[in-house]
């Protein structure tokens, strides 16, 4: 037996660092939203009692380290499933970019392992087991728009913002989300983007509201580490895009662009300097 699952990856419209708590996490404030960017995954069932990973992707563990195995792993012993799962990971979402690829193939899996081993888990469960994993992987499991809240595992859920097109454009640099974190200082943040005002335009369906809204906190810190992200920021808004914001703890930058007839102008002005960049629709 074999199941698919699409794994999208995810951007922050808002991102807000409120403090750090005794348990060393952040308390955050985050809108999350989907785009049509996914990794897929092939989920076949073993008679054995394995789990194994595959991908065509060279440069991501293999091992327990991955996401996806650690999810297999989690929902096995919790269900006490005695069958095994070979995972083929197809991956093409940028890895340590701030677009969720690992939580999204973790959400992925639970989803999928669900399905494949008919446990029946409620979503909220599932969401549950998801926050185990990492603080993304809930939002990734059931999708959509979210309000994020807590450490990013409390959601609550948005209505869809309007379409768009979203332009990614990730250097060639990595970025650590444990060294973003670190970095922040959360009392010394001056201007906090609002969540509040980001749901109502949200809400009212109102995209240039949207992007004048659009903030995230981590930009500071990630910016001063890479300067190439802020060159990216920049072209990206002389090209034309509505909206311009960093994903996560970057590198990615993301673009949100309402009219077609800009798109391929933004992507090939972006392609002259940066290798990967994507045009994708929003899926929120
Ligand atoms: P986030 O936005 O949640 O911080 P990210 O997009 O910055 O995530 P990922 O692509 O999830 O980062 O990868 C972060 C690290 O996780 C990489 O160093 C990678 O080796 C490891 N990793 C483990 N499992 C996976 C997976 N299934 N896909 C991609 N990376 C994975």
């Amino acid at each position: 037996m074999k199941m698919y699952e699409k794994a999208p990856a995810k951007i922050n419209l808002m991102l807000d660092v409120l403090h750090k708590r005794p348990d060393g996490f952040h308390e955050v404030e985050m809108i999350m939203t989907m785009v049509d960017l996914a990794d897929r995954l092939e989920l076949s069932e073993l008679k054995r009692d394995s789990i194994i990973i595959s991908s065509q992707a060279g440069y991501i563990p293999l091992d327990e380290k991955n996401l996806a195995f650690q999810a297999a792993r989690l929902i096995k012993d919790r269900y006490n499933v005695k069958t095994g799962v070979h995972i083929h990971l197809d991956k093409r979402i940028p890895v340590a970019a701030g677009l969720a690829g690992g939580s999204s193939d973790a959400a992925a899996t639970l989803r999928g392992l669900n399905r494949l081993w008919r446990l029946d888990i409620p979503a909220q469960e599932l969401q549950e087991l998801g926050a185990e994993l990492g603080s993304d992987v809930p939002f990734c499991v059931t999708g959509g728009t979210a309000l994020a809240t807590g450490r990013g595992e409390r959601l609550t859920p948005i209505t869809s913002p309007p379409q768009y097109w979203v332009i990614l454009a990730k250097p060639p640099i990595n970025v650590s989300t444990a060294e973003v974190y670190g970095r922040v200082r959360a009392a010394s943040i001056e201007n906090h983007p609002s969540s509040l005002k980001m749901r109502e335009a949200i809400e009212a369906n109102d995209f240039a509201g949207i992007c004048a809204n659009l903030g995230n906190v981590l930009e500071d810190v990630t910016l001063k580490l890479h300067p190439e992200v802020q060159q990216i920021k920049e072209a990206m808004v002389k090209l034309g895009a509505d909206g311009v914001l960093m994903s996560g703890s970057g590198p990615t930058v993301f673009g949100l662009v309402q009219k077609e007839s800009k798109v391929a102008r933004i992507f090939n002005g972006l392609r002259g300097f940066c290798k990967e960049v994507y045009a994708v629709r929003s899926m929120g």
